[in-house]
């Protein structure tokens, strides 16, 4: 088994890898930048080294994190999602130096990272493409006429993206010349590559993903499916699994493609591949070659720890599961708790966290590096929790989000929470009747009014007497 795995990350994420080494006896070694000294990861570590004053630099440096691991005596790396987690080049070097890296062989992330690559991958496979581009587009001509022949809507899409950007939706041919070139300029921008590529836009369809295992002796099982609809702008906000809109054999055929997805890349460690359903028509969209933010609904419905599994297949044994092993139980739900305001686009709303009160009881699952009293940096992503909920049925667990996000006190910040609220009401979302239209379609949900906790309200009504009496 590893030893002592360095995590090349932050947040709630490093500090579920954190957990999942402590519960296996690994040592592990947290990495910071000066803004995140007093981060949770730092502090649950069983070693913590800086890595500068630059917010993002330290993160970011493949070389210095690799030598970073020699030096302590790691002997793997896992990269968490974001960050270095899809850069081949941090691979590669992990390769070069003898270190493990936990994800799958640098030259698989080459090919699953770029989008036109893995849609090429697909379609020797035989797993079903959205219709669109044969290798990227060479220019607006092509776009033009390529659109043309698929026909309208059209989405141009950066062939290095991630995180739901670079991402844009064409209706006509005018739409189209406007927004080519600044996908172009956001791809440059936000990913370092000018690259782009068309898809045939599915119109209103379900975001459904497969997660996958796979270890270094060509076993691959998939862990059934994850229903990510609920998104704005490309970014998703509430997942759930398994999806409460397909039937048993949907569930089946769109297991088994993501296993041949893998197989046919060699894929090793865990994964998932996404698809976009429409009607029974299936389509492959990409992968993403690690942990993702949403996969812990599924250790909810399946008992598998999955960075667990992770850490035995970086080390070189089998996976601990057959596929018949693998039993599907209830509903879970996600909830991104972002540090953002609904009601005002969405702006980010970092700061200092003066409340937290984590909710609990049976079915609750909260991952987070919040604490009460910290500051949230305003360098790195938004979301700042992840609430899972977990119950036999759709009724219930509907229920119980309802309920853990009612328990849960989240002050100095605004925050998603309540707008999940309004979306667990809807009549669409409890009839399990939704795609990603959902949020655009729905704007009259943010017209909520904020449940004020009595603390918050005794202190207003103080600074109201304050400033009133002139102190
Ligand atoms: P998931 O697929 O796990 O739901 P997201 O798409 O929400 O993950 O991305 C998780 C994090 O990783 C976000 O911070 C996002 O910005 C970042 N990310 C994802 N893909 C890329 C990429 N290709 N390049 C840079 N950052 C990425
Ligand atoms: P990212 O790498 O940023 O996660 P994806 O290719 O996974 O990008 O797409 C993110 C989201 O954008 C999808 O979940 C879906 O809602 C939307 N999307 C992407 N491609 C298409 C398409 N061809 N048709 C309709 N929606 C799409
Ligand atoms: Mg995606």
């Amino acid at each position: 088994m590893l030893k002592k795995v360095l995590i090349a990350n932050r947040g709630e994420i490093a500090v579920r890898i954190i957990r999942a080494c402590a519960e296996m006896r690994i040592r592990s070694v947290a990495i910071y930048t000066e803004p995140d000294r007093y981060a949770l990861h730092v502090k649950r570590a069983d070693e913590s080294y800086t890595l500068g004053e630059d917010p993002l630099a330290g993160y970011l440096d493949p070389l210095r994190i690799v030598n970073l691991a020699i030096e302590t005596g790691c002997d793997a790396i896992h990269p968490g999602y974001g960050f270095l987690s899809e850069n081949q080049e941090f691979a590669r070097l992990c390769e070069e130096k003898g270190i493990t890296f936990v994800g799958p062989a640098s030259s698989v992330i080459h090919r699953m990272g770029d989008k036109t690559q893995a849609r090429d991958s697909m379609r020797a496979a035989g797993v079903p493409i959205t219709p669109g581009s044969e290798g990227n587009l060479a220019n607006i001509d092509e776009a033009l006429s390529l659109a043309n022949e698929i026909g309208y809507p059209v989405m141009v899409k950066a062939t290095s993206g991630g995180g739901g950007r670079g991402i844009r939706r064409c209706d006509t041919p005018e739409e189209l010349k406007t927004q080519y070139p600044r996908v172009i300029s956001e791809a440059t921008k936000a990913f370092g590559s000018a690259e782009v590529f068309m898809e045939k836009c599915i119109v209103n369809p379900r975001h459904i993903e497969v997660q996958i295992l796979a270890d270094s002796q060509g076993n691959v099982v998939h862990l059934f499916e994850r229903d990510c609809s609920i998104q704005r702008r490309n970014q998703k906000l509430i997942e759930i699994a398994p999806s409460p809109q397909i039937t048993p054999e949907q569930r089946q055929y769109i297991g088994n493609l993501a296993v041949k997805a893998a197989q046919a890349v060699g894929y090793e460690n865990a994964g998932t591949v996404e698809f976009l359903l429409t009607g029974n028509e299936v389509y492959f969209m990409e992968m993403n070659t690690r942990v993702q933010v949403e996969h812990t609904i599924t250790e909810q419905i399946t008992g598998v720890d999955i960075v667990r599994e992770q850490l035995r297949i970086a080390a070189g044994l089998p996976l601990s599961y057959r596929q018949d092993d693998i039993q599907l139980r209830g509903f879970a739900l996600q909830f991104r708790i972002n540090a953002e305001d609904p009601k005002n686009d969405f702006l980010p709303s970092f700061g200092r966290i003066s409340h937290y009160y984590a909710p609990g009881g049976p079915g609750v699952r909260v991952d987070t590096a919040i604490y009460t009293g910290y500051e949230i940096p305003p360098y790195y992503d938004s979301m700042c929790l992840k609430l899972v909920v977990w119950a036999l049925t759709w009724e219930e667990v509907i229920a119980r989000g309802q309920r853990a996000l009612d328990d849960m006190r989240l002050h100095g910040i605004k925050t998603t929470a309540s707008y999940y609220q309004q979306i667990l009401n809807h009549p669409d979302f409890i009839r399990a009747e939704f795609d990603t239209s959902f949020v655009p379609t729905h704007p009259e949900l943010l017209n909520y009014s904020e449940k004020r906790h009595p603390s918050e309200v005794a202190l207003a009504i103080a600074a109201a007497i304050a400033a009133h009496a002139g102190w």
